[in-house]
């Protein structure tokens, strides 16, 4: 099979008939084409995964497939876009037309499940290698900015966070610090290697949320990232959070220290990290229940007290403010704030 062959026979898609009026073009021209109704903005973003950095060598191909696309599809989740089209960039080390059938399969499901289009790409030899590139609508302003969050918002999480970390944790563990029972592992695995794209909730919350972000380095590192774009601090109540359902009972079951890490450093859930002001409580449950999707309250936004930085220009560091029930300060342990930092 050559790269023609190739390209023809796993990632030739016609497009959806009829679903996808933006796609004026799709796959097997030098470029797609799209149009874009008036009004609406292109929300495009890219992810990659590389095998040994990523994902292990060996890893199940068709849940490749599903998460190369999951990750970028929670990205436009996270701004509230509507998925419509997406490339992929594949390096591929030789033609295994087993595995090309399987991460086919995986990833076109997921794309076809959300009438997500295969509009291009790129296939050549080389290390495994999966980057893709995702296009979604969203009307303009509408889109939820991490720059946004305000002084008084609450501050909430979707699903469950940490699943993915304590997954992790278990393939890992030497000591047997970690072991889990064989139907909790299962369940852990599978939030692992088939993370569900927020994409309802992600609609739900337009003109209801003011920031989001999606997790996918850990809870804590992923909220610094909406303080610092939103010049803004904020308080978590931890202890309220490790008895909440934002943890599943997987990881609440763990010893304190332990649930902590894989809570607030635990990447890899793609859980969206959202900010409402509090006026909104009522229409926060509502898209809850519309998307399908719970969301736990877990903590606010407080105003950054004017510093000596901020008059000279420059922007002061954000700050999270965790506490116990009492709003006492509490100090999570270091590993639980380390977020994932590809060059650390
Ligand atoms: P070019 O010469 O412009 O790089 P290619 O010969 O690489 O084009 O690709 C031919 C067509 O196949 C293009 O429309 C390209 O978008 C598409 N294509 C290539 N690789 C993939 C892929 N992995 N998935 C989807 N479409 C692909
Ligand atoms: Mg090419």
């Amino acid at each position: 099979m050559n790269e023609f062959e190739l390209i023809d026979h796993y990632f030739r898609r016609p497009v959806l008939p009829g679903r996808r009026r933006e796609i004026a073009l799709g796959n097997g021209d030098d470029c797609a084409l799209l149009s874009l109704p008036p009004g609406q903005q292109l929300a495009v973003s890219t992810d990659m995964l590389v095998e040994g950095r990523h994902f292990l060598p060996g890893t199940d191909p068709e849940a490749l497939g599903h998460k190369a696309l999951a990750v970028n599809l929670s990205d436009l989740a996270a701004m509230g876009a509507e998925p419509l089209a997406f490339t992929l960039a594949l390096a591929l080390p030789r033609v295994d037309e087993q595995w090309l059938d399987r991460f086919s399969s995986g990833l076109l499901a997921l794309a076809d499940a959300h009438q997500c289009a295969l509009v291009g790409g790129d296939t050549t030899a080389g290390p495994l290698t999966l980057c893709i590139t995702v296009m979604g609508r969203v009307p303009a302003g509408a889109a939820l900015a991490r720059h946004a969050a305000k002084a008084g918002d609450d501050v909430y999480v979707s699903g469950t966070v940490g699943d993915a970390r304590l997954a992790l944790e278990a393939h890992r563990d030497g000591q047997g610090c970690w072991q889990l029972r064989p139907e909790a592992l299962q369940r852990v695995c599978l939030r692992m290697d088939r993370p569900t794209p927020r994409l309802a909730l992600g609609l739900a919350l337009r003109g209801v949320a003011h920031a989001a972000i999606d997790v996918s380095d850990g809870m804590a590192g992923d909220l610094l990232h909406v303080l610092r774009a939103s010049a803004v601090d904020a308080e978590i109540d931890l202890e309220s959070l490790l008895e909440s359902p934002a943890l599943s009972d997987d990881v609440r079951a763990l010893p304190r220290e332990q649930a902590l890490t894989c809570a607030l450093a635990g990447g890899d859930d793609y859980e969206l990290l959202f900010t409402a002001p509090a006026s909104a409580r009522g229409a926060v449950v509502a898209a809850a229940a519309a998307a399908r999707t719970p969301v736990t309250r877990i903590g606010r936004i407080r105003p950054q007290p004017g510093s000596v930085l901020s008059a000279a220009g420059l922007a002061a560091p954000p700050r999270v403010f965790w506490t116990d029930r009492q709003g006492r300060p509490v100090q999570p342990p270091a590993r639980a704030l380390a977020s994932f930092d590809h060059f650390a």
